[in-house]
């Protein structure tokens, strides 16, 4: 028998203090950048574990964090977790009722906050019932804030021993929180094990997943506190990636400004994120050196087949798709190409890469249609993606609406999908975004994925709108580019996309704006445009 060794998220930090005690931690603060390595995060980790630990806070007391990428953030990501506490990741950009529904319902004993972030915890400090220490990710000078006894994290740190002493707790026990970005009612929390992370972080650093090893240096742009950021910080850390954090307000000119001067081989964001930083080259008409990335991986909603063309023309970069959700820490697969596919033709492999991938290891899947039967896996049908795994939620913590998603040992996605025979997943839409016209369902994604092909086409959201005749008919937001060809005209844009699509899938109108809402973590906000649009039939 093999002896028993439990998968804590902490080991993964020890590995990389022990193996990689010299590998680099890059942040950017303001114009400059704050850099150490492997063996400092231990050592101030250990310190924060213990200043935590002076606070009361100890198993399974839960720490949340309100902060940008940084060091900081990352020592937060791993400092509760090895004294037998939990991490609770708070999306800074959520309304104030959630942010202090998700506050209270996780229990916190502790912020830890950005200095430029305070503002946002005093204005709702008031209605926080559990919040017994307030940490300000700064300096003495960075503590300004008005909000009841702040103190200094470098002060804090300071004062502690850096004597690590690790908890002694079971695999199965919770090391975070995430709560899912409330798009309908209130928030609903995933916790995690240290068992989950563990296995998470070793299958997503897999060739055939985000391929990781020690070479390479990895910045994420998506938000650390949207669904873990996607592992990445522990996955980096696990393989001992040098990691390079975007800091406060990452725009796309600093995002290109890290990946040239610190040799970014590996990034991650969703797709408004990477349609941004292309248009910005474009506008601004700066060259930047990317020719270090390896890949971009681009994850969240749908990546379209013209940003995936338009990364790969004119940047020379290939992009990754990834899937998965709050609910699966997150990932659930990958976009790689099997040996088989090789031989496909440019533009065959351009629509494979823009499906969402074959599912990770570990990771079961069903595909089920309405009538509750398994779809075939032959590319058409349809039906919900359910999964179970070793990452996989089994419930919503302490939440009524757990019993309709997670039935029976499977998590319901909500997500509606085809697999093809070789296993690639491609997602039509969520269930509430898909629009039902006289009783046949009509894909939002696929409809503004060919609008986005047109290439004075910024950014396109296609809705569903009431209609007296046929229930709903898909109604198509546009975003022109800032200059385009000709003036882009409903005629255009639906004479654009018409060959590719039945008649009566072809949007009713098309409405030109300025921009897409977007989301708390990026997406495209539907249900913002659907109360704009309301009575737009
Ligand atoms: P939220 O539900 O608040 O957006 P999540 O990031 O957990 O937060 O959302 C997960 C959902 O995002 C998935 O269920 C799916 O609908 C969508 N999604 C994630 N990745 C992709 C992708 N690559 N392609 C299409 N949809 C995706």
């Amino acid at each position: 028998m093999t002896m028993r060794y439990e998968l804590l998220a902490q080991r993964i930090l020890e590995g990389a203090a022990v193996r990689f005690p010299n590998k680099e931690i890059v942040t950017r603060v303001g114009e400059g950048t704050h850099r150490y390595t492997y063996a400092d995060l231990l050592t101030r980790t250990a310190r924060l574990g213990n200043a935590l630990r002076e606070l009361g806070v100890a198993q399974p007391r839960r720490v949340g964090t309100f902060a940008w990428n940084n060091y900081r953030h990352l020592e937060a990501y791993f400092a509760p977790p090895t004294i037998g506490a939990v991490t609770h990741t708070i999306n800074i950009r959520l309304a104030a009722d959630d942010m202090a529904y998700i506050i209270n319902h996780a229990g916190d004993l502790a912020l830890l906050i950005d200095p430029d972030l305070a503002p946002l915890i005093e204005a709702i400090a008031h209605r926080l019932t559990t919040v017994r220490h307030f940490i300000i990710l700064g300096e003495p000078e960075d503590v300004t804030t008005t909000l009841p006894g702040a103190v200094s994290y470098e002060t804090l740190l300071a004062a502690a021993s850096p004597e690590y002493r690790p908890a002694d707790v079971d695999e199965y026990s919770t090391m975070g929180l995430c709560y899912t970005s409330a798009t309908t009612g209130l928030p609903k929390a995933v916790a995690y094990s240290h068992r989950a992370v563990y296995l998470h972080s070793l299958t997503s650093a897999m060739t055939d997943m985000f391929s990781l090893s020690e070479r390479d240096r990895v910045m994420a742009v998506v938000p650390m506190f949207h669904a873990n950021c996607w592992g990445l910080p522990y996955s980096a850390t696990l393989v001992g990636a040098s990691q390079m954090f975007p800091g406060a307000r990452p725009d796309p000119r600093a995002i290109c400004e890290m990946i040239e001067r610190e040799g970014v081989t590996l990034s991650a964001g969703v797709p408004t994120i990477w349609i941004g930083v292309l248009d910005y080259l474009e506008r601004s008409g700066v060259e930047y050196d990317l020719s270090s990335l390896r890949q971009v991986v681009s994850g969240g909603s749908a990546l379209p087949l013209a940003v995936l063309q338009a990364y790969r023309d004119r940047l020379g970069v290939d992009m990754t798709h990834a899937y998965g959700m709050t609910e699966a820490a997150p990932l659930i697969s990958v976009n790689r190409r099997r040996s088989w596919l090789d031989g496909l033709s440019e533009q065959e492999q351009l629509e494979l890469c823009a499906k969402q991938g074959v599912v990770a290891p570990g990771i079961e899947t069903r595909l089920v249609d309405e009538n509750g039967e398994d779809a075939e896996w032959d590319g058409e049908q349809r039906g919900e993606l359910w999964f179970r795994g070793p990452w996989v939620a089994n419930e919503y913590v302490d939440d009524e609406r757990s019993g309709e998603t997670f039935v029976d040992g499977w998590y319901h996605s909500g997500d509606i999908a085809s697999i093809d025979p070789d296993g690639y997943i491609q997602i039509v839409d969520r269930v509430k975004d898909m629009v039902k016209s006289g009783g046949e369902w009509i894909s939002s994604v696929d409809l503004e994925s060919e609008i986005m092909a047109h290439p004075d086409v910024l950014e396109a959201a296609v809705i569903a709108v009431p209609h007296p005749q046929w229930q709903e008919r898909p109604l198509a937001c546009v975003v022109p580019r800032s200059q385009t060809s000709a003036p882009l005209t409903k005629e255009v844009i639906l004479e654009f996309i018409q060959p590719k699509f039945a008649r009566w899938w072809l949007p009713d109108d098309v409405v030109f704006i300025d921009e897409i809402p977007k989301t708390s973590v990026g997406k495209f906000d539907k249900k913002v445009l659907r109360e704009r649009f309301e009575s737009h039939a």
